[in-house]
């Protein structure tokens, strides 16, 4: 219980743990300052950017300004709701009317130096609203390269520093030059918030034994995000802590693992498995051996629900897609779960094996997997019941992605008897001495001929920084061992060892292509009474000071959206 109420705290402390918020962040620095305390692992952070966010409480804002009336609604909550027009955001002038619902993305997204001024920096915004930084050419060359790529509608952002909304007139010097799509010019601050919005940077944490060969790995993965909407301490803080203490018991024992294990905390994946879908693609991208070198994936989402099951994933059902390998070894992994619930004397039961939790992008890229769930909003039914004890006709977690998903959340019975079959059935592939006959029997099947989709719906840039770092010499709260009755032999435990403190950053950077994120930006701009000319109207004469080109005069100083990635 010592990592789930940490993670409590956390979540206490900055109002929640979901993905790309401060609650977030301090749970990533959790997990790593107590793998620095008790393991040697080589500990490494992939940073991935999501564009995507989860409505936390829907505002929108609307104001009818220059005959247009112009609503952007934001769903994603934050700040957004608190802007004000004519200060925070304007309307162009000639922006075009129309009612607009699309996610929010970034030109300076796409690349490291894109202003919008050449077309490849709208080509993959599509039916979006795209933010996109002053500067570098006229504001009406943006807007044209914009609406010739299918952008649904444009936020013109200003400098950081400045205060004002940026207004200007986004037509050509001839009569007839303008486009369609509603544009809105912002202050400083406002494109600032919703530069952020579109960019948030997710961590995902990997711990690896020094030990083990490296080329028959063996993954354990639990997700550390949360849904906005409660503190996750079921969904996932339970899979996360047992995780954690995994990783640390394992680092106690100073056993020699005949195997690599490498230890994976994900973030986003709520937001749609992104926090996995990243780390596999970082490692389709960058290093393709380490990803073959992973002999299986277990995975630990949601393992103390109050109204259990306990689960064991089916891996015999697994879809002909992900292929014979998938197939067998994920099937070897499930019976080595239920023997080890039936050693217990725990009654258990087959879940789907269907792709939807972190698993998911290693099965689709052949690798088996397993792992197990003790049940989230399906209803209990009597048989169950007669199983398990409990509530028939209730959830087995009444508090799935709710506020109510606190340590009280937690039924430490199940979560202990899960976290032996986990430790148990880690501790086995770990130690297997020929891990590919334990996983395939009757022989190793090939790959799939084509790969599996790592990722379909994340992320910019990714980063990586690896950090080495020496146990103990620690200020963190000792690791418990409540929670665990590893199968594992006890071999003698001692911590002696020198504390080293490298720091190697070996970035490598790829970059992906941004795709559908999930929510939504609205902008409406539908006509009403005008007082405005009409676009035929020459561009120049309807604003005096603005004229469309001096957008380009502002490149110097313009930093306002440009890709601000932190190293
Ligand atoms: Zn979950």
């Amino acid at each position: 219980m010592t990592h789930l109420n940490a993670l409590q705290d956390i979540a206490n402390e900055y109002e929640g743990r979901r993905t790309a918020s401060t609650g977030f962040n301090a749970s990533v620095d959790y997990v790593i300052k107590v793998l620095r305390n008790y393991t040697d692992y080589d500990i490494e952070t992939i940073f991935f950017e999501v564009n995507d966010y989860l409505p936390i409480t829907p505002g929108s804002l609307s104001v009818e300004m220059d005959g247009v009336a112009v609503e952007l609604q934001a769903k994603f909550g934050s700040d957004l709701d608190n802007l004000q027009p004519h200060i925070d955001f304007e309307t162009m002038g000639f922006s075009g009317s129309g009612n607009v619902s699309a996610p929010l993305t970034a030109v300076a997204l796409t690349g490291t130096d894109a202003w919008g001024c050449d077309a490849a920096d709208w080509a993959s915004l599509a039916d979006t609203v795209a933010l996109v930084p002053r500067g570098g050419c006229a504001f009406y060359a943006k807007a044209v390269l914009a609406e010739a790529a299918g952008v649904a509608a444009i936020l013109f952002g200003n400098n950081v520093s400045e205060t004002e909304a940026l207004r200007y007139t986004v037509a050509g010097s001839e009569p007839g030059q303008y486009v369609n799509i509603p544009m809105l010019g912002l202050s400083g601050a406002t494109t600032q918030l919703l530069f952020d919005l579109a960019k948030a940077t997710q961590d995902t944490v990997i711990a690896t034994t020094k030990t083990g060969r490296p080329d028959r790995a063996v993954a354990i993965g639990s997700h550390l995000d949360s849904v906005p909407f409660g503190p996750g301490i079921n969904d996932n803080g339970s899979g996360s802590s047992f995780n954690l203490e995994l990783a640390i018991q394992f680092a106690a024992k100073r056993v020699e693992f005949a195997n690599q294990v490498r230890f994976l905390f994900f973030g986003a994946e709520e937001l749609g498995l992104l926090g996995s879908k990243a780390y596999v693609q970082h490692l389709q991208d960058t290093n393709i051996e380490s990803l073959r070198n992973i002999s299986c994936m277990l995975n630990f989402d949601m393992i103390a629900s109050p109204n259990f099951i306990r689960g064991v994933y089916n891996g015999s059902s697994a879809a002909p897609e992900y292929g014979q390998r998938v197939l067998d070894g994920s099937t070897v992994i499930e019976n080595l779960f239920t023997d080890r619930l039936e050693a217990k004397k725990l009654a258990h039961e087959l879940t789907d094996f269907d792709g939807r939790s972190d698993y998911g992008p290693f099965i689709a890229n052949g690798i088996p997997s397993g792992g197990l769930f003790t049940g989230a909003e399906v209803t209990k039914t009597i048989e169950q019941r007669n199983m398990y004890g409990g509530v028939p006709y209730a959830a087995y977690d009444p508090c799935y992605h709710q506020a109510c998903d606190t340590v009280e959340n937690i039924n430490q019975k199940v979560l202990a008897e899960m976290a032996d079959a986990g430790a148990y059935v880690a501790f086995q592939l770990a130690m297997a001495k020929d891990l590919d006959a334990l996983l395939f029997p009757e022989g190793k099947p090939g790959l799939p001929t084509t790969p599996g989709p790592a990722t379909t719906s994340t992320s910019t840039s990714i980063k990586t920084t690896t950090t080495t770092a020496g146990p103990a010499t620690s200020t963190t709260a000792a690791p418990t061992t409540t929670t665990m009755t590893t199968a594992a032999p006890t071999t003698t435990t001692t911590t002696t060892t020198t504390a080293t403190t490298t720091t190697t950053a070996a970035p490598a950077t790829t970059t992906t292509t941004t795709a559908a994120p999930t929510t939504m930006t609205t902008i409406t701009a539908a006509p009403t009474t005008s007082t405005t000319a009409a676009p035929t109207a020459s561009p120049t004469a309807a604003s005096s000071t603005h004229s469309p080109t001096d957008a380009s005069s502002s490149t110097a100083n313009s930093t306002a959206a440009a890709p601000s990635t932190s190293t």
